[in-house]
């Protein structure tokens, strides 16, 4: 059976202290209903920045309590379905973003979804590339903001994490406490403006605990690649420190030499930026599976 978890549980930081919204065994499958990053809160391309409580932002539906989990463990989210609204918004403005010291006026666009399309002027529409923005589990310690990444995942913006891709976490409390929102109809690599097109959605995951295997950081897999995510202060020790979580992660799987997975990466990793304009920056070292067959790495954990 299916749960469905309302959108009127949701958290604004990720933390242990939750009473959980709903229990579910692990491999169960729930439908887990967002608002928008704004809580639904712009309506129209009239809104101003002062008519927007900024205090209601980054909503995360959860968390969810997955019976097996026990610090230590994996939860793997596999992501079967996202249906989105049909209306999206994006903003951005002064101190926002990458050109938040050159932009002067606050700027709201309401962007329709169209024939699979984000209709963001009469002449450009934007092919959809519904993601999630915002998911992951209780952090290791205190609260952190659902609009800041981690090591339990929260705001990574990564544009990855989409249809048809699992995602792992490491799981640091008894039920892992998962959450997610923030969904986003479309959002370029960087999300250099501060926004993707922000959308309420309904999502359809299956919550699975790995024992026997741990994670440091979140990773993601779709059908083309795997790739760790980390954040961290600067893009330049976030991009490190992904490479870094591959490049152990190849270790322990094969018998070849650090040496020889530095060239490999080198070859044939690629080193991707997700999101350069939330409190710490997030990069990702993605291998596409083909070298991993050729590894003879068949499953992921
Ligand atoms: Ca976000
Ligand atoms: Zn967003």
């Amino acid at each position: 059976m299916t749960e469905t978890l309302t959108r009127g549980s949701y958290i604004y930081e990720m933390s242990s202290k939750h009473q959980p919204a709903i229990r579910v065994k692990s491999g169960s499958e729930v439908i887990v209903e967002t608002y928008d990053c704004f809580l639904n809160q712009i309506t129209s391309d009239s809104a101003t920045y002062s008519s927007i409580d900024w205090n209601q932002i980054n909503p995360a539906t959860g968390p969810i309590f997955v019976e097996e989990a026990e610090p230590g463990d994996i939860l793997a989210v596999h992501i079967s379905k996202i249906e989105l609204a049909d209306q999206g918004v994006m903003v951005t403005g002064p101190d926002l973003g990458v050109m938040g010291k050159r932009v002067s006026n606050f700027a709201i666009k309401m962007v329709p979804i169209e024939d699979n399309h984000a209709i963001f002027n009469e002449t450009i529409h934007i092919p959809l590339n519904p993601m999630i923005g915002v998911i992951g589990v209780a952090p290791k310690e205190g609260d952190v903001a659902c609009g800041t990444p981690g090591d339990h995942g929260g705001n990574m913006d990564t544009t990855l994490i989409a249809e048809n891709a699992t995602v792992y976490f490491p799981v640091f409390h008894k039920g892992a406490l998962f959450s997610l929102g923030d969904l986003h109809a479309a959002m370029g690599d960087g999300e250099v403006g501060v926004s993707g097109i922000e959308i309420p959605a309904k999502v359809t995951v299956t919550l699975s605990v790995i024992k026997g295997e741990s994670l440091r950081t979140p990773l993601v897999e779709n059908e083309e690649g795997i790739a760790f995510i980390v954040s961290k202060e600067t893009l330049d020790e976030a991009a490190d420190s992904a490479v870094e979580e591959m490049v152990d992660y190849l270790l322990e799987r094969t018998e070849m030499s650090i040496e020889e997975i530095a060239m490999l990466l080198s070859a044939a990793g690629q080193v991707q930026v997700s999101q350069i304009v939330d409190p710490l920056k997030t990069a990702r070292c993605y291998v596409p599976k083909s070298i991993l067959t050729s590894l003879q790495i068949g499953k992921v954990f």
